[in-house]
């Protein structure tokens, strides 16, 4: 027989109902409330019009606060990042999106993929060359792997690097490359005789290009750009020595998905937020819009999905800290966190009725951007063929 403690007298917090708050460290909660205020003071004030203008005017300037808030290659070791546990870095990425999927993005691209593959991958000579700079947001890194016809299926790239002497010379395109027209320095994933390589391509080489790409209607306060490469001629040293082989690009991949995990979370909690406070201020039909059955639904159902997923990164960043992650546990909290995230950016906009497709609030904002979370670092179906293999142990991916 188990022993009753005393009547627990906690008050219910809306804002934390499963007081998950507890299991979080000092260092950890230090990290969230500074990024927290960071984004109040910098971002939220203008991100409502950077979204609409399709800018992200201030992208130097922002990288290098960040960079002093250490923030860029946070969960990296040596060479200025900060070297801080996955769970800090994760809700880091957490804040930074309740904020605005592009801000989250660009601080992701910059330090899971272009950092940790250099970190990774690169030769002592590249680690030092640009890690420091990047870390401190003096230099900007994108990350090149997406083609015009090679999305979900890396492997039949069209990209090559071809051997002139000592040199490397690449031919291709990339496309959707975030930060790619303010970066200095691009990892581009080409095809060599011997299979998929890494290089290191700093964007001043001649033959190298990155336009915008315009249009977008998701991530609009973020960069994205095509990335041409026309005959781009580099020296043996640019390849990464240890950045070989498809895996090598996947491993980033799966980096930047851990961020989103959280992330995504950070959208999905801003919008219930939102949501909640309007609901407890609109009145219809003589009482505010929270007190009918139907919204308290809506909202219970959301505060499931949100605290329920912020459970899940909280946990698959333990075992990151303990480096016992595995890729497809990734792909479990990436499939679900951004699933449920947009499904809770949906609710919220029907409680704010007309004006929950209005820029004036951040939940139409949150829920364009995660139309595009769902689809890049690996599409919702292919997390979910990632799940189907382990589960059944067969890969359907072909078909
Ligand atoms: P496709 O691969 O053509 O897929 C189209 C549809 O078919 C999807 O629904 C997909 O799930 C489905 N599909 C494909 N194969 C299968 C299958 N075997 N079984 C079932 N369904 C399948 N890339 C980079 O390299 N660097 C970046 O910085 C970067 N930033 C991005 C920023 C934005 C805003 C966006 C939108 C994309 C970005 N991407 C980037 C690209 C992104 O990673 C790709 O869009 C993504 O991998 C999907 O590729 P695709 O768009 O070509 O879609």
């Amino acid at each position: 027989m188990t022993q009753e403690g005393p009547p627990v007298t906690t008050p219910f917090n809306p804002s934390d109902p499963l007081d998950i708050d507890t299991l979080l460290s000092d260092e950890e909660l230090a990290v969230r409330d500074t990024v927290r205020g960071f984004c109040a003071d910098r971002i939220t004030p203008h991100i409502a019009d950077w979204f609409e203008r399709g800018e992200l005017p201030a992208a130097r300037e922002l990288a290098r606060e960040m960079g002093k808030l250490g923030l860029l290659g946070m969960h990296l070791e040596g060479y200025g990042c900060a070297g801080t546990s996955a769970v800090a870095y994760g809700l880091a990425c957490l804040e930074l999106e309740a904020c605005d999927s592009g801000i989250r993005s660009l601080v992701s691209v910059q330090g899971s993929l272009a950092m940790f593959a250099i970190r990774r991958f690169g030769s002592e000579e590249h680690k030092s060359r640009w890690l420091p700079r990047m870390a401190a947001g003096e230099a900007i890194g994108c990350f090149g792997l997406t083609e015009p016809d090679a999305g979900s299926d890396p492997g039949s790239m069209r990209t090559t690097a071809r051997r002139d002497g000592g040199d490397w010379v690449l031919n291709g395109r990339k496309m959707w490359i975030t930060n790619g027209s303010i970066a200095d320095v691009a990892v581009v994933w080409a095809r060599t005789e011997q299979g998929v390589q890494g290089f290191v391509v700093p964007t001043e080489t001649p033959g190298f290009a990155a336009p915008l790409m315009h249009r977008k209607l998701s991530l609009r306060a973020s960069v994205t750009s095509e990335l041409i490469l026309d005959d781009v001629r580099l020296p043996a040293s640019a390849a990464l020595p240890e950045g070989t082989g498809l895996r090598a690009p996947l491993s980033c991949l799966n980096e930047a998905r851990y961020g989103i995990v959280w992330g995504a979370t950070g959208a999905a909690r801003s919008a219930l937020e939102t949501a909640l406070d309007y609901a407890k201020s609109r009145e219809q039909f003589g009482r505010p819009i929270a007190a009918f059955q139907l919204t308290q639904a809506k909202l219970a159902d959301m505060a499931l999905e949100v605290h329920k997923a912020l459970l899940v990164a909280l946990h698959l960043g333990r075992l990151k800290d303990e480096h016992r992650l595995r890729p497809d546990q990734v792909s479990f909290g990436k499939l679900n966190n951004v699933r449920e995230a947009l499904d809770v950016c949906r609710t919220a906009r029907t409680i704010l009725g007309a004006n929950g497709i209005s820029l004036e609030y951040p939940v139409i904002r949150h829920m364009a951007n995660l139309e595009s979370v769902l689809t890049y670092e690996g599409t919702s179906e292919m997390h979910t063929l990632v799940l189907g293999q382990a589960l059944t142990g067969t890969p359907a991916f072909r078909g």
